[in-house]
């Protein structure tokens, strides 16, 4: 058995970083156990101009400031682990690791944030990663004056689109609905690139080729007519699924597998908490996850203290 810990963090992401810095920092014995890679969602994004106060916009940079200031605070953190076994309920938590070690603590603050959300149609697993991709900082150098589509309506889907024009010579937007649910200045700055075109209210159906993605097949959702349309590849930003699957049986999850909290963060089980894009709620941002990981840890701190 392992030491017994104050506060154990699942999930190393923006939430779960800000969680650790604010208890380390308040002397309590604190420890991150991150399924994945550090910083999360924050070193699949190229750019985070929205964060206040930092010199830095590059996602991965932000991240591993986190990571420091946690460190430098005495967190511990250990990552590309598999977590097995969670024992939430009574004063002393286990996690258990698929290699047998397991850890105790008094309190447990769950962090997993989530992951994109596919569009489930066919041909879309055999061209992940051979022209299909959810992630324009990671894969948009592989289409350097290729012509790409981007699914989605939403700030992701916007963002990113403008972003791949540093590398793709045409960018198609496919969305929906005939209006985009982005913020306006997104909208305005996708608009405004001579290198993005729209086609609205249609729906990919399909993806086909052979070795690689050679096109996609595209419905009118107002005429209903299908056409295909060559391209290189295709990325897709249309929300998101939370990383819940292993806590389904754990915590309380309302419809869409979020984590139900309340407005300190606490679950229905006495000691365990949860913060960032795996809960309930509307707006999903670094700064957003920044503050629910805050309040998690002040309120583990207050239940620590009575
Ligand atoms: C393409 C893209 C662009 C974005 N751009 C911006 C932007 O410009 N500005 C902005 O503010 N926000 C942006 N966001 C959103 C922002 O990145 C997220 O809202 C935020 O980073 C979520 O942080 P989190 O800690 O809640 O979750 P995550 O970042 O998802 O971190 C969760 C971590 O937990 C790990 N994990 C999963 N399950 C477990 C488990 N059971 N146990 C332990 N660890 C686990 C994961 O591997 C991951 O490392 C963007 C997101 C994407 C995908």
């Amino acid at each position: 058995m392992e030491d017994l810990f104050d506060v154990i963090i699942l999930g190393g992401g923006a939430a779960g970083l800000t969680a650790g810095i604010y208890s380390s920092r308040a002397k309590l014995k604190t420890l991150i156990l991150n399924e994945g890679v550090m910083g999360g969602q924050m070193v699949l994004t190229n750019e985070i101009a929205n964060y206040p106060g930092v010199e830095t916009t590059k996602g991965f940079s932000v991240a591993n400031i986190m990571k420091k200031q946690a460190k430098d605070f005495g967190c511990q953190i250990k990552s590309n682990i598999k977590i097995t076994g969670y024992h939430l309920e009574g004063d002393l938590k286990t996690i258990e690791l698929e290699d047998g070690r397991k850890f105790r603590s008094r309190t447990v603050v769950l962090t997993p944030g989530g992951k994109p959300r596919s569009l489930n149609i066919p041909g879309e697993d055999k061209f992940k990663g051979t022209g299909i991709s959810y992630c324009a900082t990671c894969d948009g150098d592989f289409f350097t004056g290729k012509e790409v589509i981007v699914v989605g309506g939403g700030n992701s889907a916007l963002e990113e689109a403008v972003t791949l024009t540093k590398y793709a010579s045409k960018v198609t937007i496919v969305h929906q609905f005939d209006h985009f649910q982005a913020f306006e200045h997104a909208i305005q700055e996708a608009k405004k690139d001579p290198k993005i075109s729209f086609i609205m209210e249609s729906e990919l159906r399909e993806f086909k080729g052979n070795e690689t993605l050679e096109s996609v097949i595209i419905e009118n959702l107002a005429t209903g007519e299908l056409s295909e349309m060559k391209i290189d590849g295709v990325f897709i930003f249309v929300g998101y699924l939370p990383n819940t699957e292993s806590l389904k049986d754990v915590v309380v999850l309302n419809q869409r597998n979020e984590i139900i909290v309340d407005p300190d963060m606490k679950t229905a089980i006495p000691g365990v908490f949860a913060a960032g894009d795996c809960i309930v709620k509307k707006y999903r941002q670094v700064t957003t996850a920044v503050a629910d990981g805050t309040i998690a840890a002040l309120s583990a701190m207050e239940y620590l203290r009575s």
